[in-house]
């Protein structure tokens, strides 16, 4: 094949070695703009999963990388004062001009044609002249932008300022290091990638970078004021500048990699954010993949291209995703400000999901005994439980531990009244060794059902029924038990589930109600806008099955708040125009804080986010967390989505576990959360992390 690489970075010069490996009578032309010794940044750094690929696809450069790499097993997080060591990691870095040599010489010896100081300016004419055309130049390529609609370009620009700085200090381990000025927090993501130097990364967000004054700073201004800020993490060093110029990182994927002979590779194709350090990994590895289908479907460089593709973008996409966590982190990483150093370091390396309490004890035991210690308020060293069997107290009321059983509804009970099923779910939930076992939604009045199955809490019967459930769990486990009350609202009136979700019923149905007359789904009876009057009633409701609730022994209620039911639709602007979207649930909460008993807590079950377009967002959940709070809420139970019928929800591994992190640490309220949470190492990972305080844990499936 006769082929065109555009750009001598590691994807272009690692795959253009490989295919000259592989077969001599290849012809690959490399041109690269730059000189062979000129690149951006310092040193990369990479992980050691990465190795066995690279050894197998060229052993000889595999040897000269590891030979050149500075190798360290240690995090450390510098925040208030106090360094936080994390042993047993494995990394190893290596200065990306030394990377690149190593490259380049490999391609020398394969006889890759290299051609430097060469600007491509049109791909087009390449490819009318090569077989195939590789894009391998970089973030900005030319190779993808000359057709961006053909490849389904997303791009997203992410919200801090980073300058990628070197230092001549060898850091000891990758170190992160936390600082606040008068200008605002500033944090550096630091290694060393040979025996004298590191790489050097400040970041932080656009709004402090200006007021620091670094929009307007020269390459040598930026270099002074960040040497003064972390004179102290220098100790004495320099930071040392290659076009170390402040950018923002962009996240960028392509719906396809290829288009007729011309090809994406590297980040020209998708970028990681820096913060988890796999870009040039990546790189590495799509060129390892677009060579070997190359060679396996030597007649078909199309079909080729099409399994490089499906190879490689599952793997790609989910490296992003875990990319796209851990910058959210650092982004938004000023609302943990009121974690102790010891759950901030853990918070820290355990923000892309990928590491979880269990995995950092197998690395670093004597690191989980110091976060478990603290985190059960035990001296150092002393023997301490896993955070989540951890009491959590909540007013007068201590939960055992951590975890939270939610059984799901059968909608079998028959005027109300919970059937024996229903009891025998809650008591299976409680044996389990929960803390805390959740009821199904509790109407609370019979036009407040999802479906004539739905139970309530509006008579004294019912009252007795569940009385009985509750002493039972109270007598045979320590479990304590909550009633998630709640309105059905646009939603109710519905067939049982069994018989397909929101579907209205057939006959025999009642009249929904709704702040707006807006339909849950188009197959959904319109409900009546509550006036007033209906308003007071269902205030009323509340009262009256929240003082049944106290005579059925419950130890806490829970108001359903979100899931698009009646309290829900209030918040959402989706289903309620009005400019006042708090004031109803405000009034609930008051009215109910003021008829339960005061040593007992009362909680809401919200929306961290509707998932649908124009809807209630992260921003609005924390809002309306913190004013629930000053209504006398103890605890925030974070859902998300089904405000509408059409949501999209999004299914990325810990989605509703961040938005009940963010309520949880902006607002300043205890959360429970549930998602997709099967294991007790989960559990455990979460409830150390601040990402809540609870978890509703999922029976293994
Ligand atoms: C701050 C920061 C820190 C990072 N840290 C790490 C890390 O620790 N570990 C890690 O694995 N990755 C890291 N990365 C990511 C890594 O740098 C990239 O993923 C990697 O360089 C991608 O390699 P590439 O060959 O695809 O692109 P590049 O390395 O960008 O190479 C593209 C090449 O194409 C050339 N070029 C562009 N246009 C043309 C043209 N028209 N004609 C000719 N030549 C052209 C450029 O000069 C360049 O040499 C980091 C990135 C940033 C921004």
């Amino acid at each position: 094949m006769k082929i065109a690489v555009v750009g001598g970075g590691p994807a272009g010069l690692y795959f253009s070695l490989l295919m000259k490996k592989a077969d001599p009578s290849h012809d690959v032309t490399i041109f690269e703009r730059n000189a062979p010794d000129a690149t951006f940044g310092w040193g990369v750094v990479f992980s050691e999963e990465t190795l066995g690929a690279l050894r197998d696809a060229d052993r000889a450069s595999f040897d000269r990388i590891t030979e050149a790499w500075a190798r360290w097993s240690a995090i450390d997080v510098k925040y208030r004062g106090e360094t936080i060591r994390s042993r047993g990691h494995v990394f190893s870095g290596i200065a990306r001009k030394r990377l690149l040599q190593i490259l380049q010489e490999r391609c020398v010896e394969f006889g890759v044609r290299l051609e430097f100081h060469h600007e491509v300016e049109d791909v087009d004419a390449l490819a009318r002249e090569h077989d195939l055309v590789v894009g391998a130049d970089g973030v900005n390529s030319l190779a993808r932008r000359r057709r961006e609609s053909t490849f389904g370009v997303e791009e997203l620009v992410h919200a801090t300022k980073f300058a990628w700085f070197g230092t001549d200090l060898a850091f000891k381990a990758f170190t992160f290091i936390f600082r606040e000025n008068e200008h605002g927090l500033f944090q550096v993501h630091a290694y060393p990638f040979d025996a004298r130097m590191s790489t050097f990364i400040v970041e932080c967000p656009v709004e402090v970078w200006r007021r620091a004054g670094l929009d307007q700073a020269t390459e040598d201004e930026s270099i002074r004021y960040c040497e003064k800020l972390f004179a102290d993490d220098l100790a004495g060093h320099s930071l040392l500048s290659n076009r170390s110029i402040w950018v923002s990182f962009v996240t960028l994927r392509n719906q396809t990699w290829h288009d007729g002979n011309v090809a994406l590779l590297g980040d020209a194709a998708h970028t990681a954010h820096f913060t988890i350090g796999s870009g040039t990994k990546l790189a590495m590895e799509d060129a390892i993949s677009l060579a070997e289908w190359l060679q396996r479907w030597p007649d078909d460089p199309q079909g080729a291209l099409t399994y490089y593709e499906m190879d490689r973008q599952p793997i790609v996409e989910r490296f992003q995703e875990a990319a796209l966590e851990s910058a959210r982190y650092f982004e938004n990483v000023r609302r943990y400000s009121r974690l102790e150093p010891i759950q901030f370091a853990f918070n820290l390396l355990t923000r892309s999901g990928r590491i979880t309490h269990l995995e950092l004890e197998k690395r670093d035991p004597r690191f989980i005994a110091m976060v478990d210690s603290w985190f059960a308020g035990k001296p150092e060293g002393s023997i301490a439980p896993p955070p989540m069997l951890v009491p959590l107290r909540l007013r007068d009321v201590t939960l055992p531990n951590r975890v939270v059983r939610w059984p799901v509804s059968e909608d079998d009970a028959v005027d109300g009244v919970p059937s024996e099923g229903l009891a025998e779910r809650l008591a299976d939930a409680a044996r389990s060794g929960a803390a805390l076992v959740l009821t199904e939604m509790v109407a609370v009045a019979p036009a407040g059902r999802i479906t004539p199955g739905t139970p309530g809490l509006w008579r004294e019967d019912q009252a007795e029924s569940w009385r009985g459930m509750v002493d039972r769990i109270h007598s045979e486990t320590d479990a304590r038990v909550a009633v998630l009350l709640g309105h059905a609202g646009p939603r109710g009136a519905c067939r049982p589930r069994r018989e397909g979700v929101d579907r209205p019923l057939r006959e025999g149905g009642w009249e929904i109600v709704a702040p707006s007359p807006i339909a849950y789904a188009p197959w959904s009876r319109v409900p009546k806008r509550l006036d007033a009057a209906g308003m007071d009633a269902i205030l009323q409701g509340f009262r009256h099955a929240t003082e049944l609730s106290d005579q059925a022994g419950f130890d806490m209620v829970e108001l359903q708040m979100g899931h698009g039911y009646l309290l829900g639709s209030f918040l959402s602007p989706l289903t309620n125009p009005e400019e006042d979207r708090l004031g109803f649930l405000l009034e609930v909460t008051r009215v109910v804080r003021q008829a339960w008993p005061r040593g007992r807590p009362v909680g809401a079950a919200l929306n961290g986010a509707d998932w649908a377009g124009g809807g209630a967002t992260e921003d609005d959940a924390v809002g309306l967390a913190q004013s629930l709070g000053q209504a006398g809420c103890d605890l925030i139970h974070v859902l998300a989505g089904q405000t509408i019928c059409f949501d999209r929800p999004d299914y990325g591994r810990m989605a509703v576990v961040a938005l009940s992190d963010s309520v949880r640490n902006r607002a300043g309220l205890p959360t429970l959360v549930g998602g997709d949470i099967r294991t007790l190492d989960h559990s455990n990972t979460i409830v150390a992390a601040a990402r809540s305080d609870c978890t509703v844990l999922l029976p293994p499936q």
